[in-house]
């Protein structure tokens, strides 16, 4: 079920989808806010009066990778095809995250971005953030070239050979996941608050969106959140 505008389907379609999918999985369409996704860190706080934006009312921003609110029924929707999905929960200060990390969000230390930007708007210590990194691409799969390696290679801090596997031919596997897993616990959340769901899109291709197989003729997936509240 394809969940993103702009690839082919008709957006009366992918309208039908969000609904389909929000009654499934109990999320309230009226609630949802998107992100506006350009491979930055850039991380937005939202609430109700963003009701809409990126689904139903036009995206108001260029650049928005990262979703934070702590309003209830304010539904985050961020989009993937293949980047990592990062979803952050304080327990204490009630209030949730959600990003989107490709190669260059990770590589820029997105989930670090998040953790600190709900240090700083929500007061959150980042010993209490619970966090999980979603289906994406996994280390079977994410192969890359030398430019792309240099970016991981040169991460301070993260110990990159541990997420990082020479294949020669100036060929290289990075895994996304045990990166941001690194990035995550390096902003202050403990290693026991995160879970990765181990979920690769490339390998499980027939029946999540994954465009290194499918490339550009693919639909795309969503990650949604929300803190439940008054609405239904
Ligand atoms: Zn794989």
């Amino acid at each position: 079920m394809n969940l993103n505008f702009g690839r082919g389907d008709s957006d009366e379609n992918v309208v039908r989808n969000f609904h389909r999918f929000c009654s499934a999985a109990g999320f309230d369409y009226s609630t949802l806010v998107a992100s506006a996704q350009d491979h930055h860190t850039f991380v937005r706080r939202v609430g109700a009066e963003n009701y809409g934006t990126g689904v139903w009312k036009p995206k108001d921003m260029k650049s928005a990778d990262g979703l934070i609110t702590n309003e209830k029924d304010v539904t985050l929707v961020t989009f993937y095809a293949d980047c990592v999905p990062l979803f952050f929960l304080d327990p204490q200060k009630r209030t949730i995250g959600l990003a989107h990390a490709g190669w260059r969000g990770t590589a820029a230390k997105m989930g670090a971005e998040m953790v600190n930007a709900m240090v700083r708007e929500f007061g959150s210590s980042p010993k209490d953030i619970l966090a999980a990194v979603g289906p994406s691409i996994g280390p079977c799969c994410f192969e890359v070239d030398a430019p792309v390696y240099e970016e991981f290679a040169a991460l301070p801090g993260i110990h990159p050979e541990k997420f990082i596997v020479h294949k020669g031919g100036g060929k290289y596997m990075i895994d996304l996941w045990e990166a941001n897993r690194r990035i995550i616990m390096e902003a202050g959340v403990p290693a026991e608050n995160i879970e990765v769901a181990q979920l690769c899109t490339e390998c499980n291709a027939q029946w999540l969106w994954s465009h290194r197989a499918s490339g550009a003729k693919r639909g795309g997936l969503a990650a949604m959140m929300c803190l439940k509240g008054e609405k239904k």
